[in-house]
């Protein structure tokens, strides 16, 4: 059993009518979330639609806090709070007065603070995430459609109500509101550094790492099971009404067992499989590849890597 030092995700997933990521609403419009990009495969500039990495790290954050012991959380990530550990640095539940000791408590206490990252204020430091999400880009072309979603008002309480299938009496008024859905094919990476988890980048003279083994790996389990989890139920805007139709995620999952960053390349691509083949043979025997080709088979080939540990580095 070898220790894993990264791990990257890099895979097409298929979601239909789905509004994950919108870029707000102006009156009764919602808009899509657009981004400009160069098509790979023909070279021309395109608009296509994205879900932001904020998006896909917040659906991985949520799933791991879903599944921790609350006991091995701060007070923050308990509820979620997104200021993470400065919360309990600036309620003064914790006092300290350097960045690398503010770091050595948070790696000490909290899964999600060690392996999501957070910023402190004061003392000021960063815990940079060991998770990384870049954009889900929707693979040209995406189907786009703006659905009209009628909300009556109770005239007489001027109170407003859903409608969903039958007339609610004493309805005066009307709105009418525009919502997009998208479906197509979305090309995403993630890189997860397992070799990082616990590890004080803060400390001037010594790296070192500030959680135990037994917390490392059961952090490293963690993430693990969350990337398992959040192709098969990605979570995001919308997903009252617009609970994305969730159909295939297919790829490959890319890991090094020695010091060594992985190969990731955009599976916009048409042959970002074998490009990837390609560089991890060329470099040798600590890059490993696995290919996936459904959501459960990823399910299954990301959990296998469960039975590792995370990469602990000498200093
Ligand atoms: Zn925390």
């Amino acid at each position: 059993m070898s220790g894993i030092y990264e791990i990257a995700i890099i895979g097409r997933a298929t979601w239909q009518l789905h509004s994950l990521n919108n870029e707000g609403t102006v009156g009764n419009v919602t808009e899509p979330r657009s981004v400009r990009i160069i098509d790979p495969n023909t070279k021309k500039a395109v608009t296509t639609d994205g879900v932001s990495g904020e998006m896909l790290k917040h659906m991985h954050t949520e799933i791991m806090w879903i599944l921790a012991d609350k006991n091995n959380l701060c007070d923050a990530c308990r509820v979620l709070n997104p200021e993470k550990f400065n919360f309990a640095i600036k309620t003064k539940k914790v006092t300290t007065k350097t960045a690398e000791d503010a770091l050595k408590q948070a790696l000490e206490t909290c899964d999600i603070c060690d392996t999501q990252g957070f910023l402190l204020e004061r003392p000021t430091a960063s815990r940079k995430s060991t998770i990384e999400f870049g954009w889900a880009l929707g693979i040209p072309e995406i189907y786009r459609d703006i659905h009209t979603h009628a909300r009556h008002a109770l005239g007489e309480r001027g109170r407003s109500r859903d409608q969903e299938g039958e007339e609610i009496e004493g309805i005066t008024t009307q709105m009418v509101y525009h919502r997009p859905t998208r479906s197509g094919v979305y090309a995403v990476i993630s890189v997860f550094q397992p070799w990082r988890i616990g590890l004080n980048e803060a400390r001037q003279s010594k790296y070192t790492y500030d959680a135990d083994d037994k917390d490392r790996e059961r952090r490293y389990k963690l993430a693990l099971k969350a990337y398992q989890i959040m192709f098969a139920r990605p979570e995001g805007a919308m997903t009252t009404t617009r609970l994305p139709h969730v159909e295939n995620f297919s790829g490959v999952v890319v890991y090094s067992t020695k010091p060594m960053p992985v190969p990731v390349i955009s599976p916009l691509k048409n042959d970002y499989i074998n490009e990837i083949k390609t560089i991890a043979k060329s470099i040798g025997n600590s890059i490993e590849f696995v290919e996936f080709s459904s959501i459960a088979d990823f399910a299954t080939k990301i959990g296998q890597l469960a039975n590792n540990k995370p990469y602990k580095m000498e200093f």
